[in-house]
């Protein structure tokens, strides 16, 4: 029951990191809660910059294989734009990071067990249905488990937290993680039966007291997401909750989401609240964090599978140049800049689309209109595609925000 790591947590990152370290030769545990994936309404857009990480760590065919889907363009609605001209404007993808046809799309559930089996054939020892009890870090670590109905110990120099918000690694390593007070609500639901939309295409827009963004995976399947105000949480709750929610896409703006409203709901409806996380270090002695254990960016920007895979690939590079025991500062110091600027972007797009009333809807307006001068105003648009490292650093800064949000 020794190994040279222990991951806790079997999701996206936790699986891709067991995958890429067993395949170096390492002996890895990896330990997974569910018995089986299950739609949690997480990510299912991975931006070009997080499809470049998979495809630097070896991941990307078996996404492709697992049935991946790119979409190569992308269309801002707004109640103020006329929605022709949104689509004349359309932006191409392709153009973001070199060789990706643009982001890519996969069921969650799909994404984590395709990445759980890449684990298994790569040879770590991945288990499901685990309850994890004590976690000891330090010089000694070590992870107390339930499995099979037997409690078992298990001892290595390092113990990775790769399961998500409600991180145990990171608590049992006593770091804090600090959050940003919540901005608006966000559900996702998955849609079947959308007959004639591009499926080539996302979309976002804002109309009125709502806020949506369409991600098409092929066959006549949508992933919808839509956004509202803080005030009313009880908008879209109750059995009828989904239909509704479908309804509230019917916007004069954006006329091809009449087809996603008139879709099958294909999974359930979860509403969260949309807001950015740090943790205070992502590593402790005898401990490593990484994607949502270490922090979350606002998921307005869909980006905490780029951010995870970019996670991977950095602890992964230090665990296989470095013997003894690894120095994670350079990993703290790069995804903390990577984060601080993600966050600025994600106040930026969310200050944008998810705030509603007529002083939000001017503010469109004129951001839209300026744009078309100035497309250095929609920078942090580049960011998001491109990856954050990609833009100025004035990109980030209070004066940047005042150039888009206004004083
Ligand atoms: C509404 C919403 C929409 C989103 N949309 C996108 C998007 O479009 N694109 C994008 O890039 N990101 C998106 N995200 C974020 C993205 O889903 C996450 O950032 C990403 O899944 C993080 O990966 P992870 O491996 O850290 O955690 P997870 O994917 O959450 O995996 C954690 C794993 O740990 C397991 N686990 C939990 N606790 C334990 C335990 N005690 N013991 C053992 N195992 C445990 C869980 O079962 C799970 O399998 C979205 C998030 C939300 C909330």
């Amino acid at each position: 029951m020794t190994y040279d790591l222990i991951v806790v947590g079997g999701g996206i990152g936790g699986s891709a990191l067991a995958a890429v370290m067993a395949r170096t030769g390492k002996s890895v545990l990896l330990l997974e809660k569910s018995t089986v994936y299950e739609d949690r309404v997480r990510g299912e857009w991975i931006a070009p910059w997080g499809v470049a990480e998979a495809k630097r760590l070896g991941l990307y065919d078996r996404l492709l294989a697992a049935g991946g889907h790119h979409l190569t363009s992308h269309v801002t609605y707004d109640e103020t734009r006329d929605p022709a001209a949104a689509e004349a404007g359309a932006l191409p993808l392709g153009m973001f990071a070199e060789g990706v046809a643009g982001p890519l799309c996969i069921r969650h559930p799909v994404h984590c067990q395709t990445l759980f089996d890449a684990a298994v054939a790569m040879g770590a020892t991945a288990l499901r249905d685990v309850t994890v009890g004590e976690i000891v870090l330090g010089d000694a670590p070590s992870v107390t488990y339930v499995h099979d109905g037997a409690e078992q110990i298990a001892r290595a120099p390092l113990i990775v937290g790769a399961e998500g918000r409600q991180s145990l690694v990171r608590r049992a390593a006593g770091l804090t993680l600090h959050q940003d007070r919540p901005h608006h609500w966000f559900a996702g639901l998955l849609v079947d039966d959308v007959a004639e939309i591009d499926p080539l295409r996302q979309t976002i827009g804002t109309e009125g007291d709502f806020a949506f963004l369409t991600f098409p995976q092929g066959n006549g399947r949508v992933r919808v997401y839509g956004g509202w105000s803080l005030s009313d949480k009880a908008r879209f709750a109750g059995t009828e909750g989904p239909r509704r929610f479908l309804d509230a896409f019917r916007l004069p703006s954006a006329p091809q989401n009449e087809a996603i409203a008139n879709g099958s709901p294909a999974g359930p409806l979860f509403a969260y609240y949309n807001n950015c996380s740090v943790a205070e270090r992502p590593h402790a002695p005898g401990a490593v964090l990484i994607g949502d254990a270490a922090g979350w960016n606002d998921p307005i920007l869909g980006l905490g599978l780029s951010i995870t895979y970019r996670d991977v690939r950095i602890v992964s590079g230090i665990l296989k140049t470095e013997g003894g025991r690894p120095d994670f500062r350079p990993y703290a110091v790069e995804r903390a800049e990577r984060m601080r600027r993600l966050r600025a972007a994600a106040e930026l797009q969310a200050g944008l689309d998810m705030e509603f009333g007529e002083p939000a809807r001017e503010r469109r307006r004129r951001y839209h209109e300026e744009c078309a001068e100035d497309p250095a105003l929609g920078m942090h648009g580049v960011a998001v595609l491109a990856g954050p490292e990609t833009v100025p650093p004035d990109v980030f800064t209070a004066e940047h925000r005042a150039r888009v949000l206004g004083a």
